[in-house]
């Protein structure tokens, strides 16, 4: 990598100031209009373009006009209940795992992660793990197409990491990362196993593998194609989201500050206070709103409709021109949201709780809930 370009850093929690710089400077593929027509059916992730990039996705194109095998990989950091971030990574992975019969979802826990960079011991990630797992099930992952691991137990994984050291220098790892601790080179080791798992034999063997990421994990995917090609796998292909911003909108959202997020474990009226502080793009005075407009594109409250909570286009396009031409307030925004919000947790919470001895007997039976 150029000695100019910053490095992303995976484990940080600052927001790029330009996606598109970063796509120019690392080489990443628009999500355009072509490829997302070609998909079977749509997201509105897709449509609306928070996902907005990507490295090879034609090789899960073409695997799907083939009817062919392929896998949809990704994970979660065991330190917290799931938050709108972690959310969309899994709307993602269920969307591709839904695509085709033949697709595979493969969802790592990533307890050695949560050890080396949070200080989390093995024992008590594996409890938030198993709430994260009934999480994702209720969010709609099929379970009987998809292997659901802890990265402390998969010795596949760790096998991996410790073989693909062999082929990587200290200062490639320097060159990607920055200057870091060797616990995170060893954690980003630890994650190219994860990516390549669903390569091995075990697994039935060299595939495409998709990996649906927010643009920070950048780092992990540049990493994964350069050792896929040293040891003749197939390179991974990704889709880059957008980060998530914090309910204030300082930063990315994360368990780091549990004020400025929302979790799928919020008490709703928690979530409804959250929504009514969140950041928007209202003017100082309803007279100014009503003469000028607000400003959407600075505001959280629309960044959350428009990443999670409204489904509906024409619904979602209503909102923006009645922002922009004054009709409508900030206060007309939140409680709607919040009303939303309130209604998605208190289901999503009834069917988590069903679920979740399910998710205990994955993560402690092997992974598979029926061998696919
Ligand atoms: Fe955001 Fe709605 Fe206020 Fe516009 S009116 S700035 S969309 S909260």
């Amino acid at each position: 990598m150029p000695e100019d370009k910053a490095p992303i850093d995976p484990w940080g929690s600052t927001l790029p100031a330009d996606y598109e710089t970063l796509m120019r400077e690392f080489g990443i593929e628009p999500m355009t209009e072509e490829i997302i027509s070609a998909f079977p059916s749509t997201h509105r992730l897709l449509r609306r373009r928070v996902e907005f990039g990507h490295r090879d996705i034609t090789r899960i194109l073409d695997a799907l006009k083939r009817n062919g095998a392929y896998a949809v990989m990704s994970g979660i950091k065991p330190t917290g209940d799931f938050h709108l971030g972690t959310m969309m990574t899994a709307e993602e992975i269920i969307f591709y795992q839904s695509l085709s019969d033949k697709a595979v979802a493969h969802y790592c826990i990533a307890d050695l992660e949560a050890l080396a960079d949070n200080g989390i011991p093995l024992e008590e990630s594996h409890g938030i793990a198993v709430g994260n797992v009934a999480d994702l099930l209720a969010l709609g992952l099929d379970a009987r197409r998809a292997y659901i691991y802890k990265q402390s137990e998969e010795k596949l994984v760790q096998r991996m990491a410790f073989v693909f050291s062999t082929a990587v220098t200290f200062n490639t790892l320097e060159a990607i990362y920055g200057p870091k601790h060797i616990k995170y080179y060893f954690s980003a080791l630890i994650q190219v196993g994860d990516i390549m798992l669903p390569q091995t034999e075990e697994h039935g063997g060299p595939k495409p593998v998709l990996v649906p990421v927010g643009i920070d994990q950048d780092p992990h995917i540049r990493l994964s194609r350069d050792i896929a090609k040293k040891f003749k796998l197939v390179p991974p292909s990704a889709v880059f989201h957008k980060l998530t911003r914090s309910l204030l909108g300082e930063e990315k959202m994360s368990k780091r500050n549990p004020m400025s997020m929302m979790t799928l474990s919020d008490d709703p009226r928690l979530a409804e206070r959250k929504i009514w502080s969140a950041l928007t793009g209202g003017r100082g005075t309803v007279e100014e709103q009503r003469r000028l407009g607000g400003e959407p594109e600075k505001c959280v409250v629309f960044e959350l409709m428009t990443n999670h909570f409204i489904e509906d286009d024409d619904e979602l396009r209503k909102v923006y021109l009645e922002c922009k031409t004054g009709a409508r307030l900030c206060g007309d925004c939140k409680s709607q949201l919040a009303d939303v919000v309130s209604r998605f947790l208190m289901r999503h919470q009834e069917r988590k709780e069903g679920l979740m001895d399910l998710a205990r007997s994955i993560l402690e039976g092997g992974g598979w809930t029926r061998k696919a």
